[in-house]
């Protein structure tokens, strides 16, 4: 890995993304270099970091050669992307052939059963065991979250009509703008620490209690309900609610959230649909002018009653419900460098002795390896897959 001057001996290709509003690029020229050093060598697809302002000639210039979509799938060893491949790009890989990216194997079953059959490495990102300390600079949920955490208090800041900050002028003084940020995590402690930076009052609630601290150290006001006490589940994620539960939280959410003029809705439990906090009937509660964004919204519903990914609701009473869609492809330069450090660390891990390497028993590659050699092998994709996997 760290000879400099032996030949590169894996081709990794970067293309351009087709998810409809995708921005992003799995490489960005900066790392072009680095992977280099690593013997490396990277194609990228004409025009595939455009949208996020990295023209062809940075990649040239950095040491990429830059051609055809087609010729960069056929000569690579390893493509990588952001979100699912695409069915043209499916359809292209080979068996041997190794795809890196944010793959969702848990809600795309059939890209899965294609891959393998294709005898296709699929490795998937968001399977990464996050609270490993190797792992971190591989932990792509991470820094697209931060993306969406800072991206949702710009909307939302956006689609207010006052200011977030107290201003005082000539012509009058107004009152910092009140923002509640619903879930602690990643997301959440970046909104609301971009929110106190605009200089709102920013509040903070999260079902696990250990989320005070954090909430707490970002500037932010811990709002304690006493109808839940704690709900934090495994590796530091929070457990589903009981329909008991989840009424009672609902209830008492809803007679704090009138005196907020922006909320940020940021929970999720893994493998479930996101928690429903705020209810219509807390929404009436409103006033006119309020604005809600949720960063769950989705199929599957969202945190907001009434949500819709992608798109804005004006309620009755003068509200904007906006359903947060792929926030991080709005924010595409940033998130594509912090992603292609992610990609680039990842295959740091992956490639031993100038070769892609795969090795289950490895504690990350267990995570991230999806399929190999024609076979299913993460284990709950697998039982997900059912016996014919
Ligand atoms: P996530 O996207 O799964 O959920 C966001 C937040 O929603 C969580 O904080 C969760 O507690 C909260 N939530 C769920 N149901 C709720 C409800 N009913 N009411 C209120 N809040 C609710 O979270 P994430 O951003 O992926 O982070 C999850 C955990 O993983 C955190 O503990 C985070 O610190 C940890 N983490 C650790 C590392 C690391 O160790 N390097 C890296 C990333 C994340």
């Amino acid at each position: 890995m760290n000879d400099p001057i032996a030949e590169p001996s894996v081709t990794v290709c970067a293309v351009r993304e087709t998810a409809s509003g995708e921005q992003r690029v799995a490489l960005v020229p900066e790392s072009v270099p680095v992977l280099a050093r690593a013997q490396v060598s990277v194609l990228v697809e004409s025009g595939a970091g455009a949208a996020a302002c990295f023209p062809d000639g940075a990649y040239e210039r950095a040491g990429a050669e830059v051609v055809s979509r087609d010729e960069a799938i056929d000569r690579a060893d390893v493509v990588v992307s952001v979100g699912t491949p695409g069915p043209d790009l499916t359809a292209r890989l080979r068996a041997g052939q190794a795809v890196i990216g944010l793959l969702r194997p848990l809600v795309e079953p059939d890209l899965v059963r294609q891959l393998a059959e294709a005898g296709v490495t699929a490795i998937s990102l968001d399977g990464l065991p996050r609270t490993l300390s190797r792992a971190q600079y591989m932990d792509a949920l991470t820094s697209q979250a931060n993306v969406a955490g800072y991206k949702a208090v710009l909307i939302a800041a956006d689609n207010f009509g006052r200011f977030f900050p107290m201003l005082i002028t000539a012509a009058g003084t107004s009152r910092p703008a009140s923002v509640l940020v619903l879930g602690a995590g990643v997301a959440g402690l970046q909104a609301m620490g971009t929110a106190r930076r605009l200089g709102a009052m920013v509040t903070g609630y999260d079902i696990r209690p250990e989320t005070r601290d954090q909430i707490e150290s970002v500037g932010a006001k811990f709002l304690k309900l006493e109808s839940v006490a704690s709900a934090a589940g495994e590796g530091g994620y929070a457990r589903a609610l009981t329909a008991e539960e989840q009424s009672a939280q609902q209830a008492e959410l809803a007679a704090q959230i009138a005196r907020f003029d922006a909320v940020i809705a940021t929970a999720q439990v893994p493998g479930r649909r996101p928690p429903l906090l705020v209810t219509a009937e807390a929404v009436k509660g409103m006033q006119a002018g309020s604005v809600l964004v949720d960063l769950a919204a989705s199929s599957l519903g969202g945190n907001i009653e009434g949500s819709v990914a992608d798109q804005t609701v004006m309620t009755e009473n003068g509200v904007r419900i906006i359903g947060a869609g792929n926030l991080p492809a709005q924010v595409p330069t940033a998130a594509s460098t912090a992603y292609s450090h992610n990609i680039v660390a990842l295959l740091a891990e992956l490639i031993r002795d100038g070769a892609l390497t795969i090795d289950p028993a490895d504690e990350i590659q267990a995570g991230v390896v999806v399929t190999h050699q024609g076979t299913v092998i993460h284990p709950a994709v697998a039982a997900l897959l059912g016996p014919s996997a």
